[in-house]
This record gives C-alpha cells, structure tokens and sequence, in this order.
C-alpha cells in the first residue's frame, strides 16, 4: 500500500484547515472523501463529453454512454456479479431499497405475508418495507439484538417461517459497526427459499464484496461511502428476481414500445433505469473503485483493523467514555457517550477542535431505544486516518470531559 502521507494527499479537502486547525475528519461513515482523479473524472465529463446516454446518435452521448456502461461493467467485476444485466444504478443505498421493497412488494406480498429485519436497521431499511407492509398488510418481523449489539442468531431462525417472504438486512450495523453473519442469513433463509437483500452501504467501504459468494438475492449500496460522488448508488439483483419484478419507476429510457394502449418495457438492467440517469455520478464511481483497487482491498482492511484496535485502546482507556457496540466482529466505527455529557455538547466542542464526529441517533433510532440512550458520537475512521488523529480525539475528549467538570 502507498504510504498514508501520499495516500493522504490524494484527498485535497483532508489537508485543509477547519477553525484554524487541522481537520480531523472522523465522519466517514455519513460519507467519505473524494480523490483529486474522482473530482477529475467529474470535471471530466463536463468539460469534455457532456451529453445524455443512450439516446443521441452523437458523438458526445456516444462517448457519454460508452463512459456510463463501462462505469457499470467495474460495478459488475468489483462486486463479482454475474453480468450488467444484474447491476442496476440508482441513486442511492435508500433509492435501491426502495426499489426492491416497491418492486418486491408489488409482485410477491399479499396479506399476512412476513418481512424480517434486524433491530440494527439503517431508517433506510426500516421505513420502505414499514410503507409496503402498510400498502399490502403485510408484517416487519425485527430480529433482537443483545447487549453487544450483535443479532440473536437463534431469535433468527425462530422468526423464519412460511409466511417469511424476504429477509433484508444490513451487512454492517451504521450505528455500531457490528458486521452481521449475512451469510448465514442468507443460508437459513436460502433452506426456505426466502430471498435475501443485504444493505452493503457500510460494508462497501471496508473489503471485498463478492455478492456471488454471499448468495445474497440483491445487494445495495451508495457510492459516496466509497469514495465516489453523491446521487449514484447500485442495486444488483440476481437476474431470476429482476426479470420477474415489475418496475419501481416509469419514464423514458426504461421502456421499449410505448403506446396509449399498452407499454412494454426495456430490458434489463434499463428497465429499473428510469429517465436521465446520473451518468457523471456512475463514471466517478467507476473511477473510485479503481482507486480503491489500487490501493489494495486487503490492505484497506488490514490497516482499518488497525485504527480500529488502536482507537478502542485509546478512547476506552478514558474511564469517563462508555463505547456501544463491543462485539469482536466490528469495522472501523467507535459509538460512544462521555459519562452524563449530551452528545451534541461534545459534538461541538470537538467541532470548535477541528474534529468532525456524528452525534446524534446516526439514523438508526431503534438501536439507539434499544439501549436506552438518545444518541451517541460517532468516530468512523478509514484507511486514510492516523493514530495521530485519534490521538488528538483522545485528548479532545479528554477536554470535553475537563470542560463540563467545571
Ligand atoms: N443503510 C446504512 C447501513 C447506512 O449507513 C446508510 C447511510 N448512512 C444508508 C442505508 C442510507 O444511505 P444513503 O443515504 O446513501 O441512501
């Protein structure tokens, strides 16, 4: 791997200054950072080939679209599925699961038919399935979870029965940084014949994904949690499920024969592509996953481990800090209150010292009732963090703590 000073100056916006100070930025998990060749590739298009895809006969919306498959065909090889007809882009990790549970819901849902998900939920995988149950009467069954934030693997199985008509949870818990054993979800589930749709918007950003050894039926996630522009996101769908399911949305491009009387649709993957799509987004996000691969997918692992076992000393050794979510299977977040101090007290005292955490109930709102609490702070730390900063969150709340004693 580089070294984290290159690494680092890759990142035009970690070198800047924040009330004087040098920015810490410990955010990562509400979005991350981009590359100069990420900000590039977006200049790029607009300097350069700036034309809708897949419509004009030109030379600019040649190039444009011929930019945008192959931004898909990276998509396709970084998550190992199957082909392009699976990867579908979407706007985002909640634009994808809306999708599905729209689609999903549409096509396979009648009264009294059971959804499962974890109480580890990301609002984006609570709420769309919570509309749909309410549109087809249809009921959220919630997987429990214990004092370490990990899921009740046996309360699972318990919930699995024949009116369970899809699973959908996350691969990494936004909240606490607990990584489930999706692909023993997906196993149970598989032995009934329930699909499974795995929320990947924090599992992304940490390793490799490989959605065919998963066995996952779809598989979502945003691009800007990997380094790439906002507004882009992926759906993939294994193609027995994406051929039967009807369209989330209507609108050019994702039709074939359009009359008064009768509309057939496109093919995939452009039958759930409706409309102009955020082709500058998906070109930026193929060029993140190449900065990525670049940098080595292991050794992003390796050295977020690091700052995670590094981080977990430091700030636990501070006797007023209470850390949530202790399991041993954790990616590189630190969820933590500081004795009786809101959250958003040391949130902005810690802003005044340069360093940006998330306060608040990181949008995951039953974790937080779950262990009585109305939120927590939030470092989430990525391969281009040093100790040197969390050594400086250390010391800024040991301010914090200083502060409020007074
Ligand atoms: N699920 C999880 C686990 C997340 O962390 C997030 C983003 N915080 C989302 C879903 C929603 O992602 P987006 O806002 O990019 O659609």
């Amino acid at each position: 791997m580089k070294n984290i000073s290159d690494i680092r100056s890759d990142f035009p916006l970690l070198s800047r200054k924040v009330y004087d100070k040098p920015l810490v930025y410990f955010d990562n998990g509400a979005t991350t950072q981009k590359p100069q060749c990420v900000i590039d590739a977006f200049n790029e298009v607009f300097t350069e080939y700036n034309a809708n895809i897949h419509r004009g006969v030109h030379a600019l919306s040649d190039r444009a679209s011929e930019e945008y498959e192959k931004a898909r065909e990276k998509v396709r090889s970084f998550i190992n599925a199957g082909s392009r007809e699976e990867v579908i882009f979407t706007s985002g990790t909640t634009g994808s699961i809306n999708t599905v549970a729209f689609s999903f819901g549409e096509r396979f849902i009648n009264t009294g038919d059971e959804i499962i998900i974890s109480h580890l939920e990301h609002h984006a995988n609570i709420v769309p399935w919570q509309m749909m149950c309410d549109r087809k009467g249809a009921i959220l069954k919630v997987i429990p979870i214990n004092d370490r934030g990990e899921i009740l693997f046996d309360e699972y199985l318990k919930l699995l029965n024949n009116r369970t008509k899809i699973v959908a949870v996350t691969q990494v818990s936004n909240a606490l940084g607990t990584i489930l054993p999706v692909k023993e979800i997906i196993k149970a589930a598989h032995s009934m014949n329930i699909p499974v749709m795995v929320d990947g918007a924090q599992g992304i950003q940490h390793g490799a994904i490989d959605v065919a050894a998963m066995d996952c039926d779809f598989y979502v996630f945003s691009g800007h949690k990997i380094y790439a522009p906002t507004g882009i996101g992926v759906l993939y769908g294994k193609t027995k499920w994406l051929s039967d399911l009807p369209p989330y949305q209507g609108g050019g491009d994702m039709v074939a024969n359009v009359t008064f009387e009768k509309t057939t649709y496109n093919e995939l993957p452009f039958k759930f592509e409706a409309g102009t799509m955020n082709f500058p987004g998906a070109i930026g996000l193929g060029v993140a996953i190449d900065y990525i691969l670049s940098l080595g997918l292991e050794d992003i692992e390796k050295r977020e481990k690091e700052l995670l076992v590094y981080a977990t000393e430091r700030i636990s050794g501070i006797k007023e800090v209470k850390i949530y979510g202790n399991t041993d299977r954790k990616i590189s977040i630190i969820s933590f209150l500081i004795n009786n101090i809101h959250q958003y007290d040391a949130g902005m005292v810690l802003d005044k010292l340069g360093i940006a955490v998330r306060t608040g109930t990181h949008c995951a709102q039953p974790v937080m009732d779950r262990f009585g609490i109305d939120g927590t702070i939030r470092a989430s730390m990525c391969f281009y963090n040093t100790t040197e900063e969390i050594d400086l969150l250390g010391t800024g709340i040991e301010k914090v703590i200083k502060m409020f004693a007074k």
